[in-house]
Formats: C-alpha cells, structure tokens, sequence
C-alpha cells in the first residue's frame, strides 16, 4: 500500500504516486471528484491520494494519448474505491458536456472538479510557431478547462470545489514553451477571477502550479533530457514526484482549506513566484 504503485515501463516506474506510507484520514469520505488527465503522471497521483481520502474518482483521459487509463482504475480500485473511466478528447467542445453527463448519471452528483488535463507544443524558434499549435494548446488548457467548469457550475453544489493544474512557467516564463506558459498564465488569471464570482455561493476555485515533476508529458516531450539533471535548476536541485504535488491538491479539496480560495500553491522544489 505504499510507494509506487507499480507500473512496468521504465518512465513511469522511475515515478512515486503516492506518498510513502500515506494512510488518509477520510478527509474526502462520500465525495465525488472528477479529475481530467487523471489516467497518468500528476493526475493519477491525485486520483490515488483522493482514493485515499475516501473520495470515488471519475477520469476523462484522451485515449490515444495514454494506455495506462486501465491501470489507473485498478489501483484505485485497490484502494477500494470506486473509478469510472471516460475516453474523450478536449478538443472536441461537446466532450465536457458529454463526459459530466456520464459523471452525474453514474455518481448522481459531483463535489470536486480537478482540471489537469494539459498539452505542450514546444519550440525553438518563435517565428515558427504554427498557429495551429497555439489553437490547440489553448483549446485543451483554457478552452477545455473553461467547458469544464461550466458543466461542472450545473452540479456543484455549496461546499464543492474547483481545482486548477498551472505551472511554474506560467509565472517563470519558458523560451521554448511560450504556447503552454501563455496558456497557464491565462488558467491563473481565471483561477483567481472565477474565485470571486463564485465565493458567495461557498464553492472554492484555487490552483496549483507544481514546478519540474518527472512525468509522460516531460519524458515524451522532451526525449533527450535526462531525469538525473531534471529540476537540477531549483533551489532543491531536483524534480518533484507526482505524489508531492497531488498532497496540495488534497489540502485544496479538503475541508483543511474551507477559508481559501482564488490562490495558488506552488510545489516547485523552492523557486520564489512573484505573484
Ligand atoms: P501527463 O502526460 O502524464 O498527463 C497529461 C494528461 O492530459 C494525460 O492524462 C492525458 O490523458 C490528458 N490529455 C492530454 N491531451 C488531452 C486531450 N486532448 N483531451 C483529454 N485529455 C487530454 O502529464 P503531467 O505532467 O502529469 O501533466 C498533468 C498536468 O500538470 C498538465 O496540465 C501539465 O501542464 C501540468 N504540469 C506538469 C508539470 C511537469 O513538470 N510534469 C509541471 C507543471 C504543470
């Protein structure tokens, strides 16, 4: 019940779900969350630390993007929980209205929306990008993550909770991610104004913007960086593991966190963010 709950290929078997020992206090107990991206990397150690809390998970996953969607719905199986899995692709813009749909006719209700579904399209020369690239990474990150949480708005009730993946870059800047960095920086400024129109009606909007986390994403975007040097730039000097982000999004969800929201927690090995 501890440590990485094992997967066989050799870049995700490097990477630590869930958190050493992590027992949960059923601080999630009859919760609903539906996390997208879910399946893999940072959002499958969500969905586990959640399961762990008590929380029954659904997960909109792309399913060409990923195999390991299955893998995921066992181990939080094995935390004896509930996983409901649904393939859909954030490009399309009928995809959240569909996959919340599924969510409530399954679960009857939604308490936690975690959007952490991303993609990046790096490159070296700014006057190449295509403007087809820009278009997609928007259309998942910031279109995708706006469909979301109108969908979710029609189901989340007084206590409920919305959750936001960023990034570091978004406050950083990265020369050779400009597309993904433009994009969180836009999910920041939505965290912080859809915080405030929803505070009256006591349903929290906050973010998390994790620092390097060696994941699919970083090993296939970029295939020559090696893990060992990954994060070597951070005061810690290293990488974070996806089970060290997921413990913020626990906080965020939780009742630990009732009086917090339109904020950012920032799990990124020591780098100082001027907000
Ligand atoms: P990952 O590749 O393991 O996960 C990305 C997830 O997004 C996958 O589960 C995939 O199913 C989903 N996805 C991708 N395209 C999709 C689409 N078109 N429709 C639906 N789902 C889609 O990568 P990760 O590193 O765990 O990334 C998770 C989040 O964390 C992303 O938002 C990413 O930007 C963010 N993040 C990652 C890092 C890092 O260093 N890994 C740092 C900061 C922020």
């Amino acid at each position: 019940k501890d440590n990485n709950p094992g997967i066989n290929n050799k870049t995700t078997s490097e990477m630590v779900f869930i958190r050493n020992n992590y027992r949960g206090s059923g601080k999630l107990t009859n919760k609903i969350a539906f996390i997208t991206g879910g399946d893999s990397g940072i959002g499958r150690a969500i969905a586990l630390h959640f399961a762990r809390e008590g929380a029954n998970i659904a997960i909109l996953y792309h399913p060409s993007e990923n195999k390991d969607a299955n893998i995921t719905k066992e181990l939080i199986e094995d935390e004896g929980r509930e996983c409901f899995l649904i393939g859909g692709d954030l490009l399309d813009p009928s995809t959240p209205r569909r996959a919340t749909q599924a969510v409530i006719k399954r679960f009857n209700k939604l308490d936690i929306l975690v959007n952490n579904a991303g993609i990046q399209h790096p490159q070296e020369d700014f006057t190449k990008v295509k403007s087809k690239d820009w278009e997609e990474t928007f259309k998942i990150n910031v279109f995708g993550t706006f469909h979301m949480v109108q969908e979710a708005l029609k189901h989340l009730k007084e206590g409920g909770c919305i959750i936001i993946t960023a990034s570091v870059v978004a406050y950083q800047g990265n020369g050779h991610l400009i597309d993904y960095s433009s994009s969180k920086g836009a999910l920041i400024s939505f965290t912080r104004s859809l915080s405030a129109s929803l505070a009256q009606k006591n349903i929290r909007v906050n973010a998390v913007a994790p620092g390097p986390i060696w994941t699919p994403l970083v090993a296939s975007t970029f295939p020559d960086q090696k893990k060992e040097d990954f994060g070597k730039n951070t005061p810690m000097q290293r990488g974070g593991q996806p089970w060290e982000v997921a413990t913020a999004f626990v906080f965020l969800a939780s009742e630990d966190s009732s009086y917090i929201t339109g904020q950012v927690i920032h799990p990124n090995g020591g780098v100082i963010i001027n907000a």
